[in-house]
């Protein structure tokens, strides 16, 4: 049996490929993939061949939001069978390292994640019409959530992990900078939790009316209205709560001037060395907190997603089939016209 694969062999190199599939060994599952997101690290594999010290070195095929239909259960599987509807979860901690054993597992120190040039040799990922997964990783669907839906599910995961780092939104003023898939998902998760207030901020409207559609109570367009959310920042700030989703050097600056003291902001998005302002994070006494990937939270998502409690069609702006991935990663790339792009599979 043969899949296709989207494998990039370097910066702007991404080839579809055919391989062989073997089948589903014991614990494992074969997997038709339906749906799948291109997320921010596949562009930056794809546009530069990386991102900060993490460097593609050797051809991988990309993808790590995806969903699909079991087609073949390996020996001693239970609780799943041929034809069910699953999202695939892309991370898979060893379970026996010290972080593991503590319940760290986003911090594993051995962790295997689809698609992840972090070691070497790298993750291979979830870009192919056939994939044997280990059967722990799949988390059944309802029929009525389509496979673009839950193949949302590992950046709503994010998301919610960086909400759990977060105090109680009930009631409370958010600042959401940065509308791509992440600032808008954290949005209806603030909208969600009951915030009052929710402020998404972005240079591009297309992000702008998705985070409007998705829960914010405000939007404002830096690129023309930068007058709007410096306002935020006098008295020494308006926000309780600010998600930072852009990692762009203005913003990170913007939130901190704009969260109140003893206020907490919530670094999202990831980048190289950017410097910050230390006095006035230190003078407001503000809490800044990191958030990395998920765990438990990835059920969490697919449940969320399932009953529409998180309604996130409205971020899906493109969808394309995997033989025209090159346009499929142009198009995510221009944030002028995309928030999720996805790759659709063959449904055979
Ligand atoms: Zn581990």
């Amino acid at each position: 049996m043969q899949t296709r694969l989207c494998r990039l062999h370097g910066q702007k190199d991404i080839r579809i490929e055919t391989a062989q599939v073997t089948p589903p060994r014991a614990g494992e599952v074969l997997v038709q993939i339906a749906a799948g997101g291109i997320c921010g690290s596949d562009l930056h594999y794809y546009q530069d061949g990386g991102f900060g010290p993490i460097r593609v070195k050797e051809p991988i095929v990309l993808g790590h939001e995806v969903a699909g239909t079991v087609r073949e259960i390996g020996p001693d599987v239970t609780g799943l069978k041929p034809g069910d509807r699953v999202a695939l979860n892309p991370s898979h901690p060893c379970g026996s390292c010290e972080y593991c054993a503590s319940g760290l597992f986003q911090h594993c120190l051995h962790m295997r994640f689809f698609g992840s040039a972090l070691r070497f040799p790298h993750e291979q990922g979830a870009f192919r019409d056939l994939m044997v997964v280990g059967a722990t990783q799949c988390v059944l669907l309802k029929d009525s959530v389509t496979m673009a839906e839950a193949a949302c599910a590992e950046p709503l995961a994010v998301c919610l992990h960086a909400r759990s780092r977060a105090p109680d939104l009930q009631g409370r003023r958010v600042l959401i900078t940065g509308a791509g898939p992440i600032g808008v998902l954290c949005t209806a998760l603030a909208a969600e939790a009951g915030a009052t207030e929710i402020v998404t901020t972005d240079l591009q409207d297309i992000p702008l009316n998705v985070a409007a559609k998705m829960g914010a109570t405000r939007v404002i367009n830096i690129a023309t209205d930068a007058a709007e959310l410096e306002a935020f920042s006098a008295k020494k700030g308006y926000f309780d709560v600010a998600f930072e989703c852009s990692a762009a050097a203005p913003a990170i600056r913007s939130s901190i001037n704009a969260v109140r003291p003893q206020g907490t902001i919530i670094q999202v998005g990831v980048t190289g060395d950017i410097p910050v302002p230390i006095n006035t994070m230190v003078g407001k006494e503000i809490s800044f907190l990191g958030s990395h990937r998920f765990h438990g939270e990835f059920a969490a998502a697919v449940a969320l997603i399932g009953n529409r409690t998180i309604d996130l069609r409205p971020m899906i702006t493109a969808t394309y089939p995997l033989e025209d991935a090159v346009e499929a990663f142009e198009i995510a790339g221009d944030r002028s016209r995309a928030v999720k792009t996805q790759l659709s599979f063959e449904t055979g």
